[in-house]
C-alpha cells in the first residue's frame, strides 16, 4: 500500500523538475505545462528571481510569526495592495485558497452577526468547513451534513433566481467570476452587477473568489476589475507566490477598519518565505508585463484553434467547438473526445487539465507560456484524430 493516500489519480510518471513552462519526468520526458501545476506556476516553474528571493530569505530568517513585525511581510502586503489597486486597502495572509475563503466567510458572519450563506451551482471554494459548505460538492457535504453551514446554492448566471432568492440573514455570498472547475463558466457582467446590488441592499458581504482568476491570469490584476464591480472581500491563493503556499484575503478600507486585534489569525500565514516569494512574484509580473502577456497568449491560442483558415487542418481543429474563459484560464469544449484528447496530448508531451464537465479541458499555464509552446499545442490539437485515439 502506498504511504500517500490515493486522494488524486496521479500522472503515470514521476515529476522531478520544472523550468519556465516545462516540467521534466524522472525518465527524462519533458512536458509543456498547460496545467500550470493546477493554476499555480504563475511566473513559470522555478523563476530565477522567485527562487533567489526564497533562498536569500531562507538564509536570513526562515520564520517568525505575526507576533513580530517583519519588513518583508510589510513590503509584500504593501506591494499586493498596490498591485490590486481599485478599492483594496488591506490584506490578511493565510496559507491556501480554502483558508482564505474560510476566513472571508467567517469574517462576514462576525461582522454581520448572521450565519447563512449563498453560493452557486458549480462553485468550488475549497475543502474546509465553511468553504465546502458553499461549494457544489454534494457527495462530500452529504457525508458530514450535520457539520455543514447553511448555504443555498443558486443557479449561476440566473438573474430571475437571484431576484427570487431570500437574502435575509445571509452573511455572505461567495462567487467565482469564472467557475474554473465546473468547466470554465464565465459570469455575466449584468448578473454580477445584480448580485452586487442585491448584496448591498440586504447588507450581505459579496466575496469574490479569485483563487484561480487573480494575479494577472485574466489580463488584469484581478477578474473583478474586468466586471466593474467592487466586492467587499477578494480571496486569492494558487499563483500568488509562484508555488510557495500562500493565501490572502483582500479588503477595502470600510471592511478592514471594522477588524480588530485577534479577530483573524494564522501562525504561518505570510511567513517570511511566503512573503519573499509573493514580493518576487509581483515584481516579475510587473517587470515582465505578464498581465499583457496573458492577454496576448489568449489571442494566439484562440487564433490558432478557431480562426485557422480553410485548409484541411482547419477541419481537424474543429474537434474544439468552443473556447470558454478569458486570458490564460481557458476551457476547450471538446465533447465526447475530451478524455482522449487529454491522453493524446500527454503522450505527445503536453499537459492540460480536465474539469468536472467531462466535455471540457482546461488550459491554466504559466503566464510566461511561450509562443513556441502555444504553437506546439495548437499543432498537436490540429493533428488529433479523435477516432484513432487509444
Ligand atoms: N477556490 C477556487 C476557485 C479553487 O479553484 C480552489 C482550488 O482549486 C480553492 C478555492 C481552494 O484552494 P486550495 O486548494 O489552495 O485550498
Amino acid at each position: 500500500m502506498s504511504a500517500l493516500l490515493p486522494t488524486y489519480p496521479p500522472y503515470p510518471f514521476q515529476l522531478v523538475s520544472g523550468q519556465g513552462d516545462q516540467v521534466t519526468a524522472e525518465d527524462g520526458r519533458i512536458f509543456v505545462d498547460f496545467y500550470g501545476g493546477h493554476c499555480v506556476a504563475s511566473t513559470g516553474h522555478c523563476h530565477p528571481r522567485v527562487v533567489e528571493a526564497i533562498c536569500k530569505q531562507a538564509s536570513t530568517l526562515l520564520f517568525y510569526s505575526t507576533a513580530a513585525s517583519l519588513p518583508i511581510r510589510t513590503l509584500a502586503a504593501e506591494s499586493l495592495v498596490k498591485f490590486a489597486g481599485s478599492h483594496i486597502t488591506s490584506v490578511f495572509f493565510c496559507n491556501s485558497g480554502a483558508e482564505a475563503n474560510e476566513n472571508a466567510l467567517k469574517l462576514a458572519a462576525q461582522l454581520t452577526g448572521r450565519s447563512r450563506f449563498i453560493g452557486f451551482q458549480g462553485g468550488f471554494h475549497g475543502r474546509t468547513l465553511l468553504a465546502m459548505s458553499c461549494s457544489d460538492l454534494p457527495k462530500l457535504k452529504t457525508q458530514i451534513a450535520a457539520l455543514c453551514a447553511p448555504c443555498e446554492l443558486l443557479p449561476f448566471n440566473d438573474v430571475a433566481a437571484l431576484e427570487r432568492a431570500d437574502f435575509t440573514q445571509v452573511a455572505a455570498v461567495i462567487v467565482e467570476p469564472i467557475q474554473s472547475m465546473a468547466g470554465v463558466r464565465t459570469a455575466d457582467r449584468e448578473w454580477l452587477h445584480a448580485l452586487q446590488a442585491k448584496c448591498r441592499a440586504s447588507g450581505s458581504f459579496l466575496i469574490i473568489d479569485e483563487v484561480q482568476t487573480g494575479f494577472g491570469r485574466l489580463g488584469k490584476p484581478f477578474a473583478f476589475q474586468h466586471f466593474g464591480i467592487e466586492p467587499d472581500v477578494v480571496t486569492c491563493a494558487k499563483g500568488i507566490a509562484s508555488g510557495f503556499p500562500l493565501g490572502a484575503v483582500l479588503l477595502p478600507g470600510a471592511v478592514a477598519s471594522r477588524i480588530g486585534s485577534g479577530d483573524l489569525g494564522s501562525t504561518f500565514g505570510g511567513g517570511p518565505l511566503a512573503s519573499a516569494a509573493l514580493q518576487a512574484t509581483l515584481e516579475v509580473i510587473e517587470d515582465e508585463q505578464l498581465c499583457a502577456r496573458a492577454f496576448a497568449a489568449e489571442g494566439r491560442i484562440r487564433a490558432g484553434l478557431i480562426d485557422c483558415g480553410s485548409g484541411p487542418l482547419a477541419a481537424k481543429a474543429s474537434v474544439i467547438t468552443e473556447i470558454r474563459g478569458k486570458g490564460l484560464l481557458l476551457g476547450l469544449v471538446v465533447g465526447s473526445h475530451a478524455a482522449a484528447l487529454k491522453d493524446y496530448l500527454m503522450r505527445n508531451g503536453v499537459l492540460v487539465g480536465a474539469s468536472s464537465d467531462p466535455a471540457v479541458l482546461r488550459l491554466l499555464p504559466p503566464l510566461t507560456i511561450t509562443d513556441e509552446s502555444i504553437d506546439r499545442l495548437v499543432a498537436l490539437i490540429k493533428a488529433f484524430e479523435p477516432n484513432e485515439a487509444t
